[in-house]
């Protein structure tokens, strides 16, 4: 991974960024850092990026880019032995996926008591306070190999061909909001394949462990690479995916396949979008999806554009109200006690306006924002999708 500039040494200090997290605070002077280098306290949000004037797009010389400067740090440090991340087994969320849906029954039992929550802090480092999600006995994946082939001869292909990726933890811990996305895409005649992919890389990134993030973004690319080179989109179901597969990929992997998969690389909501500019839903609402508290993700705001809400607002009869803030739930799940503990006030202000808004539905693609709503808040959580797909009613996919 190629070194980039410390931001303490080009940063212009035009404190744009002063109030996004406990980081700028330190790297900006005013405040001392509690003992740990400042870099640790980095929840990996991306805003800054998005905020700062001189962050790479932006023309400038030199580019000030926090979030790879500590990605690259992280990664010096676990090449050197000296990393705090207890992360590799968050490096790997496919096996730990593949074990989770096996042991399925067992794990959502027996995890969330005490002792379970010991056992799964002990053994692979998942972090006590982090929200334990529910695994799925039947992933995604298995469900679309029966019925894909009948998929293929209900579909034409004339709103278009994309290429899902799903994502390690949607495919384990989420697969109903993915089975909306596919009769969604059936109903609007989207052709549809989803080919054997691994996690995006993000979590092994994030964690330092950039060998086995570029192992992933390799296997991706020669699996994503034929159907781009068809003209199919790659539609990513959560913003976090997205990012990495757009962003973040042809920069630890920098050859020419891996750009143009980088290029075909949509959210779900911009693919939608662009079937309902093209008035593919004319006609299809017919339920109100009623008063939503929608999240725009730091991950869709650091990716631009409107996110899921600007895809919601235009369902009839959606009364959509924007929660654009990070739940910094990234730290808890990394393990990462540092960076935990520096955002802890972070996520209990998000939760506080969640319960204070008085929703009755959140919706949101971000994993970490899903997990903490449902466990803290006990409101009902919904991929953006799923509201588009019951505001549909279309035909189910057997
Ligand atoms: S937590 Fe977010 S805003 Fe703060 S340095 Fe990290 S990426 Fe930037
Ligand atoms: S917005 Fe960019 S240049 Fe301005 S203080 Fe923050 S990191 Fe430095």
């Amino acid at each position: 991974m190629p070194a980039d500039p410390d931001p303490s040494a080009v940063c212009r200090r035009c404190r744009l960024c002063a109030d996004l997290c406990p980081v700028f605070p330190i790297l900006l002077g005013g405040e001392p850092s509690a003992g740990a280098p400042w870099e640790d306290l980095c929840y990996d949000c991306g805003l800054c990026r998005a905020q700062c004037p001189y962050a790479p797009g932006s023309g400038a010389d030199p580019e000030v880019d926090v979030p790879r400067f500590v990605l690259w740090r992280r990664a010096q440090r676990v090449e050197a032995g000296r990393g705090p991340w207890g992360g590799r087994p968050r490096a790997n969320p496919d096996l730990l996926a593949a074990a989770g849906s096996l042991l399925a029954p067992v794990l959502n039992r027996i995890g969330p008591t005490r002792a379970g929550r010991r056992l799964l802090e002990e053994t692979i480092g998942f972090p006590r306070e982090a929200p334990l999600p529910r695994f799925q006995r039947r992933p995604f994946d298995r469900w679309f190999r029966k019925i894909e082939k009948r998929l293929a001869k209900r579909t034409q292909g004339t709103g278009g061909g994309v290429v899902l990726f799903p994502g390690c933890t949607a495919n384990v811990h989420d697969p109903g909001g993915l089975r909306s996305t596919v009769e969604v895409l059936a109903a609007l005649d989207v052709r549809l394949a989803v080919p054997d992919e691994r996690c995006c890389g993000l979590h092994a990134l994030e964690a330092g462990a950039i060998e086995t993030a570029r192992e992933n973004v390799r296997a991706n690319t020669r699996v994503l690479h034929r159907h781009v080179a068809r003209g199919e989109t790659v539609v990513a179901y959560r913003a976090e995916c997205a990012g990495m597969l757009r962003e973040e990929a042809p920069r630890i992997v920098p050859d020419s396949a891996t750009r143009e998969v980088a290029g075909a690389v949509r959210r779900i909501d911009e693919v939608l979008e662009r079937l309902h500019r093209e008035d593919r839903f004319d006609g299809r609402f017919r339920h109100p999806p009623g008063r939503l508290l929608v999240h725009v993700g730091c991950r869709q705001t650091a990716l631009g554009g409107d996110g899921a809400a600007g895809l919601l607002e235009g369902v009839p009869g959606a009364r959509v109200e924007r929660l654009e803030r990070c739940c910094a739930g990234n730290a808890l799940w990394r393990g990462d006690a540092t960076a935990a503990e520096a955002s802890r006030g972070q996520r209990a202000r998000f939760l506080e306006t969640v319960r204070s808004s008085g929703t009755e539905r959140f919706v949101t693609d971000c994993f970490y924002a899903a997990e903490l709503v449902r466990a803290h808040c006990r409101i009902p959580v919904s991929h953006p999708v799923e509201i588009v797909r019951e505001a549909m009613d279309p035909p189910p996919v057997r």
